[in-house]
């Protein structure tokens, strides 16, 4: 088997001239570290108060200890260790994602189902390990009569989620980078930061400018393997989340076939189509994130229609062979930054 894992961190990198400002710093404060597996820049023009560094580093820890499937002790961890049946209490951040995660899986119709844990460990891409083997047939299906997350209930006033069985196990990865950088955002707006750029493994949200009244420009990689990149798309987000979801960063080959870490919850099967990324603007990074993958799993035609039905901003880069074209959104096009 020609197998092959190709990890990669970030999707996107803002670029652009720097610009001149009369009374804010000319060169912005930046700062990065890691987390969710991944790292984390935040790029704002003016002088940071002196505890930024650790609370944002202490913020996105805690954000780790809810959500992440890697940590075993974690919020999530716990829960998807918990009985089926009985109402398990989570922590307010918790329960917004698992409610923000409902709203995506109604609107794509299931795409986007944040209860496929079980389906990811199968195929490999979750926190039990490589697998890099076709799952068994027979395991799979039975996975897959027992997840959906229209069969969990989430109740609000107890700030609960019950699940209906046992061996369901929630994962968040496809939301939870965009809730980061949603939740740096508030914290760096709390502290009067308007204009700034917070990324978490490509996952970025901008408001404002920068110095001198230029917008921020966030480049979507074209998508080569191997980290060699043909072109980037320049997209000036404003006041919004964006979020890109790609296969060509996380699969492994089987059979010359491309095994992606998105799973289409309808098959239980790594997506199989040509498309290679999907970069969605909304409102919240969150929200970005969860459509982003939601419409890889949908396929370009179906996430085009759905985008045009509810004015989502999306742009599609296909894959034929070794030839890339890109379609989009009516809605996209405002926020394409155009070349001079
Ligand atoms: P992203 O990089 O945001 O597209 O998230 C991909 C991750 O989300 C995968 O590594 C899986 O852990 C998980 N995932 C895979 N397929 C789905 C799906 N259809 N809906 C929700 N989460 C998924
Ligand atoms: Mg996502």
């Amino acid at each position: 088997m020609n197998a092959k894992v190709i990890f990669f961190v970030a999707l996107v990198f803002s670029f652009g001239p720097a610009s001149q400002a009369q009374e804010r710093p000319s060169q912005p404060f930046l700062y990065s570290g890691g987390t969710m597996g991944t790292s984390y820049h935040i790029k704002f023009f003016g002088h940071p108060p002196p505890k930024l560094q650790s609370e944002v580093d202490t913020l996105l820890v805690e954000l780790n200890r809810q959500m992440s499937t890697y940590e075993k002790d974690s919020e999530i961890s716990q829960f998807n260790g918990s009985p089926a049946h009985t109402p398990f209490v989570v922590s307010q951040d918790f329960f917004e994602v698992a409610v923000l995660a409902s709203e995506v899986f109604r609107t794509t119709d299931g795409a986007f189902d944040p209860t496929l844990g079980l389906v990811v460990n199968l195929w490999g891409f979750g926190p039990q390990g490589r697998q890099q083997k076709i799952p068994d047939a027979e395991i799979l299906e039975n996975s897959l009569k027992i997840i959906g997350y229209n069969k969990f209930v989430l109740d609000s006033e107890k700030s609960s989620i019950t699940k209906p069985h046992h061996e369901v196990k929630l994962d968040l990865s496809a939301i939870a980078k965009g809730f980061g950088v949603d939740k740096v955002a508030a914290y760096l707006e709390s502290l009067g930061i308007l204009d700034y750029m917070v990324e978490i493994g490509g996952e970025v949200r901008t408001k404002g400018q920068k110095t001198g009244g230029h917008p921020w420009v966030i480049g979507i990689e074209m998508p080569i393997d191997r980290g060699v990149t043909a072109g980037v798309v320049p997209v000036s987000p404003g006041d919004h989340g964006m979020a890109t979801s790609g296969d060509y960063r996380n699969y492994f080959e089987h059979e010359g076939q491309r095994m992606s870490h998105i799973i289409d919850p309808r098959t239980g099967h790594p997506i199989s189509h040509n498309l290679a990324s999907v970069t969605v603007l909304a409102a919240s990074c969150a929200e970005a994130d969860a459509m982003a993958t939601a419409m890889m799993v949908m396929g370009a035609d179906a996430a085009l229609k759905l985008a045009e039905t509810k004015g989502i901003p999306a742009y599609f880069i296909l894959r034929t062979g070794e030839v890339y074209t890109q379609k989009m959104s009516s809605f996209m096009g405002p926020f394409i930054k155009k070349e001079k």
